[in-house]
């Protein structure tokens, strides 16, 4: 993986596994350097791979920490965004990607921490049931690593 100094998804994507407060880094992390526990770290964590990890040419602004957004891709037609900032200050580097998602067909959910708690700030595309049986589904699929 080409993470390079971000940790983000240490503090948007695995806190629910970590017993770390709401909104807060996992107390592993030291945020822009990495895991102390990492040859050690939960399944969950070993198989976490953001969007922009996975993506071959994207640009270094859209690295969650310096978007402040993690991507995540929950199936072939969904993606959850974590924000990790006010969702008035999405910047539209990430409105462009968004808009990118969606003419590939994928649906975007936008949340603000809170991961699989279905609090919904924004969706683009599919309706709310659908994104509520594929958050479900994936939860489900997450809660099989413990
Ligand atoms: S959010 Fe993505 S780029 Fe950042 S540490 Fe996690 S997997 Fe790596
Ligand atoms: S255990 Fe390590 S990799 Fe997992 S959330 Fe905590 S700091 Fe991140």
């Amino acid at each position: 993986m080409k993470c390079g100094g971000c940790t983000l998804c240490c503090k948007t994507t695995n806190i629910v596994y970590m017993d770390s407060p709401h909104g807060e880094y996992c107390k592993y992390c030291i945020p822009n350097e990495g895991c102390m526990i990492y040859p050690d770290r939960p399944d969950h964590c070993k198989v976490f791979q953001c969007c922009w990890s996975q993506m071959k040419k994207v640009h270094i602004d859209l690295r969650p920490d310096q978007c402040k957004v993690v991507f995540e891709k929950i199936n072939d037609a969904l993606i959850l965004g974590t924000i990790d900032n006010k969702l008035e200050n999405i910047s539209q580097l990430v409105k462009n990607q968004i808009g990118a998602f969606n003419k590939e067909g994928i649906s975007i959910f936008l949340q603000q921490f809170n991961p699989y708690k279905f609090i919904c700030n924004m969706i683009y595309g599919a309706n709310k049931q659908e994104i509520i049986n594929a958050l479900e589904e994936k939860a489900n699929d997450c809660s099989k690593l413990y």
